[in-house]
């Protein structure tokens, strides 16, 4: 799945590609798609902005309704032609001014798409954690946010209402960085180990967007290029082979129904 530094990739493509257009055209290719988008007025506004807030992106549109998209697990957004040739799984496409179309593929269809007024989207925001780029990620707040929970530091990292925009691949790598257990109780970690992970987040976040993010199968940004992250990992998906630090065999387990790939020997509990 798509986690900050993907989004954030297909995030500052489109704003670059789509700020001060207008959306004039939108058709709809999947039911439960045009429920999310037909419940309000037709879409036919400005886009002043396009953010990422955890692993969402949004169009702040000039009629005070913002487009929030989710990739989920296979989704792609791409700016393309409105005469580019046609791109498989369709589910949507926004016909903006001068011919640009923004696509929304997505073979799984576990994607979304929704138009929310400005109360929802006050509501949406608040419903999500810190996120890893702003001046609020501290070690002070990240503390604060774990304090008397029992869950694993694994579990706790991948819930976005703690810190938005981590999913599994870059909370191993920041455990593994930070050389933290993941099965440690989220809850007891004490303030160096706490510090370290905050450095840790930032560092694997930022090395992520820098390789445009990270492709296992369907991820690509908004011109449907794959990221090359996946070259720099030193354990999601590296079972079994050597620790890139102290050579020791990686090790996964199931932590919170979720895999997660670790160093038993850098990261003892
Ligand atoms: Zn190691």
């Amino acid at each position: 799945m798509p986690e900050l530094p993907e989004v954030e990739t297909v995030a500052r493509r489109l704003r670059e590609t789509t700020r001060g257009l207008a959306i004039r055209a939108v058709e709809v290719f999947d039911p439960k798609l045009d429920h999310l988008l037909g419940e309000q007025s037709p879409l036919d506004a400005g886009i002043l902005d396009v953010v990422r807030r955890g692993k969402f992106l949004a169009l702040l549109l000039d009629d005070d309704r913002v487009l929030v998209m989710h990739m989920m697990m296979s989704g792609r957004i791409l700016v393309r032609r409105v005469d580019d040739p046609p791109d498989k799984y369709l589910r949507a496409a926004f016909t903006l001014d001068g011919q640009t179309q923004i696509r929304f593929c997505d073979p799984r269809r576990f994607g979304t798409a929704r138009v929310i007024g400005p109360d929802d989207y006050k509501g949406f925001q608040s419903r999500l954690g810190i996120e890893p780029f702003s001046r609020h990620f501290t070690t002070r707040n990240l503390t604060r946010r774990l304090e008397g929970r029992t869950v694993a530091i694994k579990t706790a990292l991948l819930n976005q209402s703690i810190l938005a925009g981590v999913g599994n691949i870059y909370a191993d790598e920041a455990l593994w960085r930070a050389r933290l257990s993941p099965l440690l109780p989220a809850g007891k970690l004490d303030h160096r180990q706490v510090a370290s992970l905050v450095r840790a987040v930032r560092r694997v976040l930022r090395d992520g967007l820098k390789a445009g993010g990270t492709t296992f199968g369907s991820y690509a940004d908004a011109d449907g290029r794959p990221g090359e992250n996946q070259q720099n990992l030193n354990v999601f998906r590296r079972t079994g082979r050597p620790c890139p630090r102290c050579r020791t065999a990686i090790e996964s387990e199931v932590i919170g129904s979720r895999t997660s790939h670790f160093c038993p020997r850098c990261q003892r509990r």
